[in-house]
């Protein structure tokens, strides 16, 4: 429970911090925020996924390299973009017209 309340709060923060520097920067290309927070996030995220010192620890095993731990990051972004609201836009090209 503790973890996702941290999940949820972390999202929502990572949110709440673009929103506030698009404000201070109103002249700033959103694209240009969501690209620099998304660098930022995926810094972090392989910061915190680093092994421990224990080449044999079974529990960093699974993503004990960089390319598993690569396959991990795409797949959790898959995952977060088919979940959000804005995967689909009405103005994607491939949009039906009814
Ligand atoms: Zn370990």
């Amino acid at each position: 429970m503790q973890d996702i309340a941290t999940f949820d709060d972390a999202a929502r923060q990572t949110v709440e911090l673009a929103n506030r520097i698009a404000d201070e920067q109103p002249e700033a290309d959103l694209r240009e925020i969501a690209d620099g927070l998304l660098s930022g996030a995926v810094h972090y995220w392989l910061y915190a996924y680093q092994p421990c010192e224990n080449r044999h620890c079974e529990d960093c095993a699974p993503l004990g390299t960089a390319e598993q731990r690569l396959a991990r990051l795409i797949e959790l972004v898959r995952d977060f973009a088919v979940e959000s609201e804005y995967f689909h836009s009405p103005n994607d090209h491939n949009a039906g017209r009814a």
